[in-house]
């Protein structure tokens, strides 16, 4: 069985180098919808629960929500951290408080201090889900990605790699002690 969730990111970017309008500075809101499979925690009767899925993505995609999104050859990037350093902003600010965990993967640098992610690759669709998947395929079993934009949209399906041993109480993925964060359940109680 699947749990399914969806979140929202809103972002700017550009594709830089395309022969089109979207060369331009420009913004979205981005829908992200995360599957996860696995059996079904039988007292929880769940898979995952889902605000449990959004969290965990949260935590790290929130780089993206109200950020510059920009490509890591992109002249404009090093002209927006020079006005963010004249600004004061550039390594944060005291209201500057919804951030994520900074991130750097093979595709993307997360610097949430001043809401910029830099990717080694142009943010399509497509390339949103590869930067997406490779952020979270260990936390949680996804078998399928969908990242819709504006009028476009991908998505990718996978094999789940993974097992989560979850709660039994609380269907939420134990941590790496084997023991429940919402609960205290202990693996093997
Ligand atoms: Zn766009
Ligand atoms: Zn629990």
């Amino acid at each position: 069985m699947r749990s399914i969730t969806t979140l929202e990111l809103q972002y700017a970017h550009r594709f830089y180098g395309f022969q089109g309008e979207a060369q331009y500075l420009h913004g979205h809101t981005g829908i992200l919808t995360i599957e996860v499979d696995d059996t079904i925690t039988p007292q929880v009767n769940m898979v995952f629960p889902c605000n449990e899925i959004k969290k965990i993505a949260w935590s790290v995609l929130q780089n993206f929500d109200h950020a510059l999104v920009m490509r890591e050859d992109d002249p404009l990037l090093p002209a927006i951290v020079e006005v963010y350093g004249k600004q004061g902003i550039k390594n944060g600010h005291r209201l500057n408080t919804m951030k994520g965990e900074a991130f750097k993967t093979e595709w993307a640098t997360a610097y949430p201090d001043c809401r910029l992610v830099v990717t080694k690759e142009t943010m399509t669709v497509e390339g949103m889900i590869k930067i997406v998947h490779d952020l979270l395929k260990d936390k949680l079993p996804i078998v399928k990605l969908t990242f819709s934009s504006g009028a476009n949209c991908a998505s990718q399906e996978y094999e789940p790699h993974n097992h989560i041993e979850r709660c039994p109480l609380c269907g939420i993925a134990l941590n790496a002690d084997g023991v429940c964060p919402k609960c205290g359940y202990r693996h093997g109680d």
